[in-house]
């Protein structure tokens, strides 16, 4: 299949987006940004498309997909009951990164929501991405547009590095604004919970909804507890060297990383490091990449998977990162480290 890359950095193109969304009505393939990560774009009413998705992702049919809307009155299509929190959440936080969890109507095919009968439903703020939506007939069902388990994108290139030839078009935005995926929010249960931690944070959601917990099987290794979200069991993230993260006083932390590079140079092998701005100068071994300041914690997420998708390309043997603690985003960026370590942490 030949992949048409649309250019859109500068401006939404009329002409392309009417197709664009011609493609998605006929059950076709599209990635597109948002303001988290790109999506991967199908019809989410249609099921041969939602299968189309999981073909080309290579994701576990059991992963359901979030579907994506331009505005209020699409979601009462969708699910069998609007609860007062989902309208309050909404008001707060939509067009944005938030997705929630709400009991779905008969309109939306199991193989969307992989086999549940709950459906996740997201507003995105990206102009690009509500101008695909009504384009396409209002609802498009996106995970993210990488090959299941690697870093999502966050660049046009990182979608073609993954998908070019398996869709029909990617849409190019530019880089995102935000670089980590959406909070996820479970409002099927009697007290709202986190599923995914996002930019969105809990003390965010709980100023507008009062009572919200963390998913007690979010950061959970033992089987026993899993995630609520069948998404979050997998493996994710992973770059292809292993990852590890070390956490501890900035000093402590830097002296551990820069010791552990030099062993690796010293064993023939090379290592990738994940600092901030404010240190990356002080490593003398290894590649080091900063992800960005800690005085600004959205250039941290908005850089992390794609450094991590660098290093695959440099070949590195291993990766040591800082771990990011940040005020607001901190929750969200630890939880995307944590699984592309494979809950592989140093304490020092
Ligand atoms: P991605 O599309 O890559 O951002 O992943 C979507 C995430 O949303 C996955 O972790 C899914 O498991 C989760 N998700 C989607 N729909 C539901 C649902 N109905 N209930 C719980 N989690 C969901
Ligand atoms: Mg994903």
């Amino acid at each position: 299949m030949n992949t048409i890359l649309a250019d859109m950095t500068n401006r939404i193109d009329p002409e392309l987006m009417t197709l664009a969304g011609r493609i998605i009505r006929s059950g076709g393939l599209v990635a597109f940004p948002t303001e988290t990560v790109y999506g991967l774009g199908g019809d989410a009413l249609d099921p041969d498309a939602s299968r189309r998705i999981y073909t080309a992702k290579g994701r576990p049919s059991d992963n359901p997909l979030i579907v994506h809307i331009a505005d209020m009155g699409a979601l009462e299509k969708i699910v069998s009951d609007i609860p007062s929190a989902a309208r309050l959440l909404a008001d707060a936080f939509w067009p944005g990164p938030l997705t929630m969890v709400l009991s779905k109507s008969p309109a939306v095919p199991l193989e969307t929501t992989g086999g549940l009968n709950t459906v996740a439903v997201r507003m995105p703020s990206h102009p690009a991405a509500l101008e695909l939506i009504r384009k396409s007939g209002g609802y498009i069902a996106a995970p993210s547009a990488n090959t299941s388990g690697r870093p999502s994108p966050t660049e046009a290139k990182h979608v073609q590095a993954d998908l070019d030839g398996k869709i029909d078009m990617i849409i190019d935005g530019g880089p995102v604004g935000i670089g980590i995926e959406s909070t996820i929010i479970d409002l099927t249960e009697d007290v709202p919970l986190v599923l995914r931690p996002g930019f969105i944070s809990l003390e965010m959601l709980q100023s507008v909804l009062g009572e919200v917990r963390m998913d007690p099987g979010l950061h959970s290794e033992d089987p026993a507890f899993r995630p609520k979200a069948p998404g979050m069991k997998y493996r994710h993230y992973a770059p292809k060297a292993s990852l590890t993260i070390v956490e501890g006083s900035e000093a402590a932390v830097r002296a551990k990383i820069e010791d552990l590079a030099r062993q690796a140079e010293e064993s023939g092998g090379l290592a990738g490091i994940i600092a901030t701005d404010e240190d990356a100068s002080v490593y003398a071994h290894g590649i080091v990449r900063s992800a960005g300041t800690r005085s600004d914690e959205i250039t941290i997420s908005q850089r992390l998977f794609g450094i991590l998708r660098e290093f695959d390309d440099l070949h590195v043997s291993v990766i040591y990162s800082e771990a990011f603690d940040t005020p607001q985003l901190g929750a969200a960026i630890m939880n995307r480290l944590i699984k592309a370590a494979g809950h592989q942490i140093i304490q020092v």
